[in-house]
């Protein structure tokens, strides 16, 4: 059986969580409905895309525990648009391994399954831009920007984006996921004020403002 995980180079890391050494693994990098500004993963990954078997997967994962990996994480694309992530992440379960999955946060009700079914330990969610009820004409060209890298969408691409990211924020409050993180990047599309309120928004959770870097031609 072909997973829904990209067969490339796992990385290892103790920087993705904080203190925890953990492994990466990708679902189709291409697969998301956002177009952020100056997305890495998209703009680095060109090759074919191949995916491992499960036999595969599961001898990568024996190593990766005898390495001591404590974590597997998996990142995309956005994962939760994946049709076969659940038989993927039983698979990393069966292996004995937490999984943190890492997601935009625009799909709610996914997100919601996947914790119902127990099939993840914490999620990583991108928080882009300030969830407000009302935008002015200004940010809304600055977000759009930072959300789908164009200018010229209706304003409803920036409030529905804001929408979905507050009902997963709550669906994540009512239940106790200790790989939870929440991320912002400090777009330079957004000002201090900006990020000081998605702080505020997220006070009660665990939140990192990454730096921004430029890809690379
Ligand atoms: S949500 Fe992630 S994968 Fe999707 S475009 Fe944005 S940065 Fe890239």
């Amino acid at each position: 059986m072909e997973t829904p995980f990209l067969k490339v180079e796992i990385p290892t890391t103790f920087k993705d969580h904080p203190g925890v050494f953990s492994a990466a693994l990708y679902t189709k990098i291409h697969q998301c409905n956002l177009n952020c500004y100056q997305c890495h993963n998209r703009h680095y990954f060109k090759g074919e895309e191949e995916f491992f078997t499960e036999k595969e997967l599961r001898e990568k994962l024996k190593m990766l525990k005898l390495l001591g990996v404590e974590l597997v994480i998996v990142s995309g694309g956005e994962p939760t648009l994946e049709d076969r992530l659940e038989e993927g992440l039983r698979v990393i379960k069966e292996e004995n391994f937490p999984v943190r999955v890492d997601t935009n946060g625009t799909c709610p009700e996914r997100v919601e399954k996947l914790i119902k079914n127990r099939l993840i330990d914490g999620l990583a969610v991108d928080v882009k831009i300030p969830l407000l009820d009302d935008y002015t004409p200004d940010q809304l060209k600055r977000f759009m920007r930072i959300l789908f890298s164009r200018e010229d969408l209706e304003p409803s691409a920036v409030y529905n984006y804001s929408k979905k990211l507050r009902i997963t924020i709550e669906i994540i409050k009512r239940y106790t996921l200790p790989y939870t993180i929440f991320r912002t990047v400090k777009y330079p599309l957004l000002t201090e004020s900006e990020i000081e309120l998605i702080r505020k928004e997220l006070k009660s959770f665990p939140h990192q403002v990454n730096p921004f870097y430029p890809v690379e031609e």
